[in-house]
């Protein structure tokens, strides 16, 4: 079994606060048999589900195996944070990629984040997509790097939805000693992960696709057709997308050498009622620029949703409520004796330079994953792109594909050390705030 399994119930959704305020969707079958397809999509998050939606809307057979359920992995259980670009600044991009590859680059991303937003507009509102974002910095130095990204963003892309905030002005959003400046996108926002992901679901079957739960891809005969075998069936398909991003196990060296997993928790207390106020003055999402990074939101019914503490073990840590506890007394001492009502970790896939890796395996087998905690929306983007690579217009497919992706060193054995290594480092200094 994939080790990072052993962290949930097998086939079940986690005890979050997401998954008591969704409405579950009744249990799709398990793929037993022999099926044939014309694209057979490995994994039910939003990268799959979106390239399922985008395939079957174009008239192809589309069947998707997920090896639980469809928004077991991190598409059911994030920060719902639907983030403008990459998990690296577009002043760091135009100096890497050159000036027009990074407005395209910009381009689509403002699309992903877009499409996030229409969705939830026309076909699942019970999403509620809320505007708003800001970045907060935890050490003076940081302001300035900030005020520099937004306003490269205002002047070089007219992104005027972003705007600087200084000390005082982050301090009257967030109700913290902690923070320095830092900038607010409105054009960002947040959103009900798991109903999203569920919504994405009902639209991909509406169109045609199949979905089966409960049912592992556990090796694949590349070839024309390639075949899937899962334990009790398999599927013979013309094309493949792998979408499995932290989760899928190596049965793809080419995407495992890529893509670490990297777990993520959050805690959800209980509803603050009156107190949110105390925490936070507008109903914005908020991550923090501590290399261990912080990020939380106030829920539909005034929980604090406070996600953090990024670990690179493969086992959770059996106490996840009290060092989340721990966390939300430390930046807010207002919030003293609140008690937290559920608490759980997922698992999201990093790259090594933290853009997404986009790739062709061979000529019938693409891939999206390693969004590096930006896969809210870019997710949805990189199943459309594969969408269209499959249907043969690969222009946007590939100018993701252009991305450089290192493979992580010390292969897939000793990676996880020397990043483990690396965030004891910078988690220290974060203590220290040097
Ligand atoms: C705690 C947490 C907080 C996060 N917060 C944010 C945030 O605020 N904003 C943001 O943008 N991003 C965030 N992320 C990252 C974001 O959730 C992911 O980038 C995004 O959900 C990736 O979607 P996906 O469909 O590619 O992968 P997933 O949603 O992980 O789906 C992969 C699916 O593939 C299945 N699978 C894997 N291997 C196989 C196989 N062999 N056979 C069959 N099925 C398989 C798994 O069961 C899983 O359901 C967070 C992630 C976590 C864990």
């Amino acid at each position: 079994m994939n080790p990072l399994y052993r962290n949930d119930r097998q086939g079940q959704l986690p005890d979050s606060w997401y998954a008591a305020s969704a409405e579950i969707a009744p249990d799709r079958p398990t793929l037993k048999g022999a099926v044939t397809a014309d694209v057979c999509i490995v994994g039910a998050g939003y990268t799959g589900l979106s390239a399922a939606r985008h395939l079957a809307d174009k008239g192809l057979d589309v069947v998707v195996v997920d090896a639980h359920r469809v928004g077991f992995g991190a598409s059911g259980r994030n920060g719902g944070q639907v983030c403008s670009g990459y998990n690296m600044s577009m002043r760091k991009m135009a100096e890497r990629y050159g000036a027009d590859h990074a407005r395209h680059l910009w381009d689509l991303a403002e699309e992903a984040k877009a499409d996030v937003r229409a969705l939830c507009a026309q076909h699942i509102p019970e999403a509620r997509f809320r505007n708003g974002i800001a970045e907060a910095a935890a050490r003076p130095g940081e302001v300035a790097d900030l005020h520099a990204d937004a306003n490269f963003l205002r002047h070089t892309f007219d992104h005027d939805a972003v705007r600087t905030l200084d000390r005082a002005e982050i301090n009257a959003l967030i109700k913290t000693d902690d923070y320095f400046g830092g900038h607010l996108d409105e054009s960002a926002g947040h959103i009900h992960p798991l109903r999203y992901v569920f919504g994405l679901a009902r639209l991909a079957e509406a169109a045609g696709a199949r979905i089966f739960e409960r049912s592992e891809v556990h090796h694949i005969v590349h070839g024309d057709p390639a075949v899937l075998r899962t334990g009790k069936g398999q599927i013979r398909a013309n094309h493949v997308i792998l979408a499995g991003n932290g989760y899928l196990p190596s049965i793809v060296p080419k995407v495992s050498a890529k893509i670490l997993p990297v777990n993520s928790f959050i805690a959800a207390t209980e509803p603050l009622g009156a107190r949110a106020a105390q925490v936070l003055t507008q109903d914005i999402a908020v991550s923090d620029s501590k290399f261990v990074l912080n990020y939380y939101r106030l829920s539909e019914d005034n929980r604090l949703l406070f996600g953090g503490r990024p670990s690179y073990q493969i086992a959770f840590p059996k106490d996840i409520k009290t060092k989340l506890s721990a966390r939300i007394a430390q930046m807010f001492p207002q919030l003293d004796g609140v008690r937290v009502d559920y608490a759980w970790g997922g698992t999201l896939g990093i790259t090594i330079n933290k853009l997404p890796a986009v790739q062709r395996i061979a000529p019938n087998v693409v891939s999206a994953s390693g969004y590096s905690g930006h896969g809210v929306a870019l997710s949805g983007l990189a199943g459309k792109v594969m969408a269209e690579a499959i249907a043969g217009q690969a222009g946007r497919f590939d100018t993701l594909a252009a991305l450089e992706i290192p493979n992580f060193p010390g292969g897939t054995a000793f990676r996880a050390p020397i990043l483990r290594l690396a965030m004891t480092w910078y988690a220290m200094r974060d203590r220290l705030a040097v």
